[in-house]
Order: C-alpha cells, then structure tokens, then sequence
C-alpha cells in the first residue's frame, strides 16, 4: 500500500501502516528523533527552523488534509482514517500547528462544501500546503453563545461590492492570518438567523484593523478586529446571500468536532501528570493518585469514545453527539489544570518566571484550562445541545422569534 492507493475504502490498519511508512521516509531524521526521545525543546527548535518546507511536504502529500477530495489535495477518505493519521503526525510533533486550525480544520471544510469552483481553486491549495492562514470571525461583544444576534452589517453597493462595518472579538490568530471566516448581517429586516451572509475576508483590506488582547496566561493569541467600512467583493461571498448561518452551521460543527478530543488512544494530559507527580514526590500522597488515577480513567473513556465516533462517523457530517464529547474534554482539561497546579505548588505561590520550567507549566496549565469550556460554544451550550437535540426536552424558548432583526430588543 502506497499512498498513491490511498482511499475511502481503505483498511484502517493500512492506512496507519501507509503514514507510517511515509513519515519514515520524509520527515527529518533529526525531527524523528528528537520527537521519539521526548526532546520537547529541541524538536521545538528543529520544528521553527523547518516548518515552512515540511509543512509544504506534507501539504503535497495529502496527510494534512487526507479527508479533501484527491483533486484538492487530499485522499477523500473518511473522519476515521483522517483520526489515524493525526494520531501518526501527532505522535512525532509533525502535525499541522496549532495555529493552522481554524483554515484545515473550519475553513477548508467550509470552502469544500460552499464554496463554487473558483473559490476551492484559490484557497484550498495554499491552504493545504502551510503558505496561508485562516482566524474565525465570529463572535462579537454582543454575540458569542447566541451568535445569531451579530450586528456587524454588510451593505451591498450598486457595482455588486459589500461594505462591511462593525467589531469582531475572541479571533484567535488574526494578527498573523491571510484571510478571516467572516459573518455579518445583511438584511436586519430579516428575521434572526436569516438576513446573514458569510464571506472570506482578505485580512489585509483597507479598514481591517487587528488589535490583540493578552490573556491571563500571558500569551496573546486572541484579537479585538474592527472593521471600518471595508469593501469585500462578491467574489469573496461563500453561499447564498442572506444564508450565511446555513454556511456557518458547516463550520460549527466542523469546530466541535475537532474540539472534542484526541482521535487515538495512547498516552496523552494524564501520562505527563503522572510522571511530573512521581518526580515531586506528590504521588506518594493517596489523595492526590486517586484524583489522578480518576483522571487517567476518565481520558482513556473519552479517547475510545473518540475513536468509536470517529469510526461510526465515517463520511457523515459530525452532528449533535460532538457536544458529549467537546462537554467531557473540556471537563478533562479543567481537572488536569486544577490537579498540576496542585503538584507544583511553588511554581504558584512564587509566580517564577521560567518559560521552560515545570512550575511554569503547571502554571500557565492551570491558567489555560478554562480554554475548552468556553472556546468553540460554552459547556453550558453544549448541555442544551445535547438537551434539546439528543434528550428531546423542550428547546429554549424565544419570545422575539418572529420579529425582523431590526425590531428584536438587545442589549
Ligand atoms: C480560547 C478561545 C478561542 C476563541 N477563538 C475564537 C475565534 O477564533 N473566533 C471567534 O469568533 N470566537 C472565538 N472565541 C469566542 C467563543 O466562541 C465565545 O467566547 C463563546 O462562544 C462564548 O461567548 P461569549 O464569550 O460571548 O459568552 P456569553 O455568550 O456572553 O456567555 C456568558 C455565560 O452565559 C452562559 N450562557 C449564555 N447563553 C446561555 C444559555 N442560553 N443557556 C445557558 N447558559 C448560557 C454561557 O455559557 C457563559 O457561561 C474563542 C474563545 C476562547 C475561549
């Protein structure tokens, strides 16, 4: 097996065995070993200085991108076999960065399914090769859970064009994207959810303004984007006018899937706390192995879970039962925050300045491990998801449901 024979109707085993193959022969020696001895700040040097090649040589291949039609860069097969594969790629630190999700992960997909001809020819490829990147504008001051109450309008001009004004925040990556997922209102004399468009903004248009914000854990990852009267093309418009929230349920789901958990089961969080227990001596406290030991059980129940999704998902667009699993991930996280900010103490107390050191892990960890209960839709969304999708109990009751957008109360 060649990944040249690579397709749907592949064996799961082969399709391991094939990236395995591949990642043998392509991907540097020193990178290979550096990742198999656990050199985490060497592979993280070794990774800097070659990304942009290795990235390409990846794109090239289809294993960034395995579940992409053959014609875009991909191999067309399944959610399952794509799981095998990162679970490969990840095993060597020779996956896509964290940075690249919201282009593989929610644009692409997007793109696949809305996008006409023109578009999957412009953007797909670079995107699959690692030479653009993508941030999500979504969410505004006024919109997150209830994103259908966005206000950044979108006026159409005489010539075809869209002015676009209003403010976007939370957008992870923005400052170093090429192009941003972008929703906003074009007729609030439409009802809610209908009246919205959807583009592919060019983050480098005139009147896109990039402010970031730093967090409480000292990285700055997320940005305010104002956007003063930008014109967008209509070229730029993905779908129908006014059925932007039909495009944006493709990449929401898309996002919660990716979300919700490593596809392969091995070690992964709770391995490392373990191990960090055991060299501060807080493994010998039984308290302390019981809550890590509850951890340990609860990732193995989501990894599997993951995987069995994964597999009964094959080709099917994830759905509603995504929620259980991004609810279960974002309460793992949280755990193994609270439990290595126990173990490492004085990394605490101190508040030590040592990018490299364990307490400043465990710190920043800890400082983090919110990030999954609110990122992508809050568990508290998740809940009603899964209440009103898959529990059949009564949905959220909204007052103002037939009133054109114009006319709904806000605040
Ligand atoms: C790490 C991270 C990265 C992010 N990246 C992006 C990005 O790239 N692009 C982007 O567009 N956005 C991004 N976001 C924003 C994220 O999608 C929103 O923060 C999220 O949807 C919640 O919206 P909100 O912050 O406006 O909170 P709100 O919607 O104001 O919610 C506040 C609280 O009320 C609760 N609540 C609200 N409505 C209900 C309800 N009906 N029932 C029960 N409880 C409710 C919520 O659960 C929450 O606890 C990111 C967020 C994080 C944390």
């Amino acid at each position: 097996m060649t990944i040249a024979d690579l397709d749907a109707g592949t064996p799961l085993i082969e399709v391991a065995a094939a990236a395995r193959a591949w990642l043998a022969e392509h991907l540097p020696a020193d990178w290979r070993a550096a990742a198999l001895d656990g050199r985490t700040a060497d592979l993280e040097r070794i990774r800097r200085a070659r990304a942009a090649r290795w990235y390409e040589t990846l794109g090239e291949s289809g294993f960034a991108t395995p579940t992409w039609p053959r014609e875009h860069g991909g191999f067309g097969v399944g959610a399952d076999a794509a799981a095998v594969i990162a679970d490969e790629l990840t095993r060597l630190g020779a996956g896509r960065p964290a940075e690249d999700f919201p282009g593989v992960a929610l644009a692409g997909p997007t793109i696949i399914a809305w996008g006409d001809a023109a578009q999957k020819e412009r953007y797909l490829r670079p995107l699959a090769l690692g030479r653009e990147r993508w941030c999500q504008l979504f969410s505004e001051p006024g919109a997150g859970s209830d994103l259908a109450a966005l206000s950044t309008r979108a006026r159409r001009r005489e010539d075809g064009a869209w002015v676009v004004s209003g403010q976007k925040v939370w957008s992870s990556y923005a400052h170093i994207s090429d192009f941003g997922l972008l929703m906003a209102r074009s007729d609030p004399d439409e009802r809610k959810h209908r009246g919205i468009t959807y583009f592919l903004l060019d983050m480098r248009s005139e009147g896109v303004e990039v402010r970031p914000l730093r967090q409480m854990n000292d990285e700055a990852e997320f940005n305010e984007v104002f956007l003063n009267d930008v014109v967008v093309p209509d070229a730029a418009r993905l779908g129908p006018a006014g059925r932007g929230w039909s495009v944006a349920i493709t990449t929401l789901m898309a996002e919660r899937s990716g979300l919700s958990g490593r596809p392969g089961v091995g070690p992964a969080l709770v391995d490392g706390l373990a191990a960090r227990a055991r060299a501060t001596g807080a493994w010998d406290d039984p308290a302390v192995r019981d809550r890590i030991m509850s951890a340990f059980v609860a990732e193995k129940a989501l990894q599997m879970t993951t995987v069995r999704a994964f597999v009964e998902l094959g080709e099917r667009e994830p759905g509603a039962e995504g929620s259980i699993r991004k609810l279960a991930h974002a309460a793992l996280e949280e755990e193994v925050g609270r439990i290595a900010a126990e173990i490492e103490p004085f990394g605490l107390a101190a508040g030590t300045r040592d990018p490299d050191g364990a307490a400043d892990r465990a710190l920043r960890a800890f400082l983090s491990s919110k990030i999954l209960s609110i990122a992508g839709g809050t568990s508290e969304i998740q809940r009603n998801i899964i209440g009103e999708r898959l529990l059949d109990l009564p949905r959220d009751r909204d007052p103002h449901a037939g009133l054109p957008f114009r006319e709904r109360p806000r605040g």
